[in-house]
């Protein structure tokens, strides 16, 4: 299994709810959109009223879904947890919606991939607090409309524009959560250790932060993982040198790359000679989807100067090159 994955693994999922911060004050980095909401929240809850519906938007394990949790957790409303996928018929959303109570807020992981049928019920729910239930068949088919409690949707997805228009422009507050600094994941990972009774001086917890391609889920995810080599390992202290060891066995470079991302990059340069070239046939030649690639690695990849987006294609950068130790093709 690759470890360097930012999708949610099973051994993620225990320890992650432990380490989801509860407020926004302890919530980490993503400063603009932490100061918008904390004006938003406060100003709806000044009204008395339910907080406009909120989108999120970026690569996985940046925090959208802790995010969602803060935000009821200030608003002091429950929170109902679902995803695209595992809603199948409108019925099933009309019966989610139907069932909230006045407040409540709905989070929808990967919203883009509702489908259409269900995504329509979203509309009137989102803009008038109602749905539309049709009664009867053919001819004496009649809709009648049903009001819903006030509440607040929120949405997360890897790209906005994987989202329709018209679902797009309901949301009222949209944001893109950005790849945390090396600075923004240490501090999630000294805050992460304390919570876990994990030892880790500040040089530890700067490598594990340095290799995590900016994404808490993974600087967790490597901590728990150094922890167990510097058990066995070690006395149990996660040092430079124990982390160094621990994510050099690991696979996990300097710079936060795995071989996936190593594999991207050196398939550019050795079967298309740096590029450009067209994201179906790198995807192709890697035998990875292209929408994993465009989604997950390509991002970070891009962010961090490796990876160039040109009109004609994606292209290897020099430092790409030297990272890799490779030569430019002479010509
Ligand atoms: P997403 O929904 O974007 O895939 P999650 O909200 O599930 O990401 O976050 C993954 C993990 O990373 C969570 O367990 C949480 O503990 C941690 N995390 C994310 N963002 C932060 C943050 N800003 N501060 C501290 N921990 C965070």
């Amino acid at each position: 299994k690759r470890i360097i994955t930012t999708q949610t693994l099973e051994e993620d999922l225990k320890i992650e709810y432990s380490l989801r911060p509860q407020t926004l004050d302890e919530y980490i980095g993503q400063e603009k959109a932490k100061k918008n909401l904390k004006v938003f929240i406060q100003a709806a809850k000044q009204r008395g009223e339910a907080l406009d519906h909120v989108l999120f938007y970026g690569p996985p394990g940046l925090g959208k879904t802790t995010l969602a949790g803060i935000i009821a957790h200030e608003m002091e409303v429950n929170i109902k947890v679902t995803s695209g996928p595992a809603i199948e018929k409108p019925g099933e959303m009309a019966a989610i919606l139907n069932n909230l109570q006045e407040g409540d807020l709905l989070f929808v992981d990967e919203i883009h991939r509702l489908n259409r049928q269900v995504e329509e019920v979203l509309y009137p729910a989102m803009e008038d607090y109602a749905i539309d239930i049709l009664i009867g068949k053919g001819a004496t088919a009649r809709s009648i409309r049903l009001d819903l409690p006030k509440f607040t949707l929120v949405g997360a997805t890897t790209r906005a524009g994987l989202l329709t228009a018209p679902l797009r422009d309901r949301f009222g507050v949209v944001h893109h959560l950005e790849f945390y600094t090396v600075e923004e994941l240490q501090t999630i990972v000294i805050r992460s250790a304390k919570v876990l009774k994990v030892r880790i001086d500040a040089k530890g917890a700067e490598e594990i932060a340095r290799r995590s391609r900016g994404t808490p889920r993974l600087a967790n995810r490597l901590l728990k993982r150094t922890r167990d080599f510097a058990q066995v390992k070690y006395d149990g202290n996660i040092t430079e040198d124990v982390a160094r060891f621990a994510l050099d066995l690991l696979d996990v470079d300097r710079m936060g790359l795995d071989q996936i991302d190593r594999t991207i990059l050196r398939t550019l340069i050795e079967k298309f000679s740096g590029g450009p070239v067209g994201l179906d046939t790198l995807a192709a030649a890697i035998g990875e989807d292209a929408g994993t690639i465009e989604d997950v690695y390509e991002p970070y990849l891009v962010q961090n100067g490796f990876l160039l987006r040109t009109p004609r294609g994606r292209m290897a950068s020099d430092l790409t090159y030297s990272h890799l130790g490779l030569e430019h093709e002479t010509i």
